[in-house]
């Protein structure tokens, strides 16, 4: 277990499994460190995961899973959001002394460090520049240091990411327009998380579906796949919006969208 300012390690399942991951080059095992912080709007005023909305994430987000059921984590996860509102630019050393720190521990244990700096949010870290960096971001800063997040923005891409941070867009079915993503994302490159009710379907959408939960390593998996996911915590059982994706039909889906109306299909049946 370790600990800094913003990272963490063993303290959650993710970084447990994780950590059972062995790098066939070297033998050695992953380390992989997360920062949680409190996601999109949950610390107050701007949010840290601009489409949360249109995803339909928000309200079942892992913030509050696992961990993240106790007061005391999340209250932790409100102070690091709101520093990293109120006073970037020492957000970002804090980041920067923790993964060094991160990785002295890991060459003293014989392992090989790996950070997910967004946990639980949606920065765009790699728009972070800092003067006293030379103008470098923290990917570029730590180059030979793997790092990698989920994100819901699927325009990250559009602009070049540092070779060593490594994205995986995560799909919702919360809207029309965000669902009608998963097609450019795949051909630009990355792969896209669903989180699938019950068992992991062999393909979505015409694309292989690989287990996600084994690790959390994302850039090992293969391109042009689906990482399918379990939902996390409870909620989700009770909140039917498409992040989801149960076992719902077509004619579902389009009445939840609002393309469609019972009503306007059952019209259209009785007329053919
Ligand atoms: S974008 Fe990710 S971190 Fe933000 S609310 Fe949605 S699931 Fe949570």
């Amino acid at each position: 277990m370790w600990r800094g300012k913003l990272f963490a390690f063993g303290q959650d399942a993710k970084t447990i499994k994780s950590h059972g991951v062995i790098d066939t080059a070297t033998g050695k095992p992953y380390a992989q460190a997360i920062c949680y912080m409190a996601p999109a709007d949950v610390s107050g005023g701007t949010t840290l995961c601009a489409n949360a909305e249109i995803a339909g994430c928000k309200d079942l987000c892992l913030n509050y899973a696992g961990n993240g059921r106790y007061n005391s984590v999340q209250e932790s996860r409100i102070r690091k959001a709101l520093w990293f509102k109120q006073d970037q630019e020492s957000f970002m050393l804090a980041m920067a002394q923790d993964v060094e720190r991160f990785i002295k521990y890991c060459e003293k244990k014989g392992f090989i460090p790996v950070f997910r700096p967004n946990g639980t949010s949606d920065i765009r870290f790699e728009r972070i520049r800092l003067q006293s960096w030379d103008g470098l971001n923290i990917f570029e800063r730590f180059p030979s240091i793997q790092f990698l997040d989920y994100t819901k923005l699927w325009n990250r891409t559009k602009t070049a990411l540092p070779k060593n941070y490594h994205l995986t867009w995560s799909y919702s079915e919360a809207s029309s327009l965000y669902a009608s993503q998963l097609k450019p994302v795949m051909e630009q490159g990355l792969n896209a998380a669903v989180v699938f009710e019950g068992e992991l379907p062999n393909t979505f959408k015409g694309y292989p579906v690989i287990n996600g939960d084994s690790h959390d390593l994302r850039f090992l998996d293969e391109k042009g796949v689906i990482v399918g996911l379990k939902p996390k915590g409870n909620r989700w059982r009770k909140l039917h919006n498409g992040f989801v994706i149960r076992k719902e039909s077509t004619r579902e889906k389009m009445i939840r969208w609002g393309l469609t109306t019972e009503k306007e299909l059952r019209e259209l049946e009785n007329a053919v």
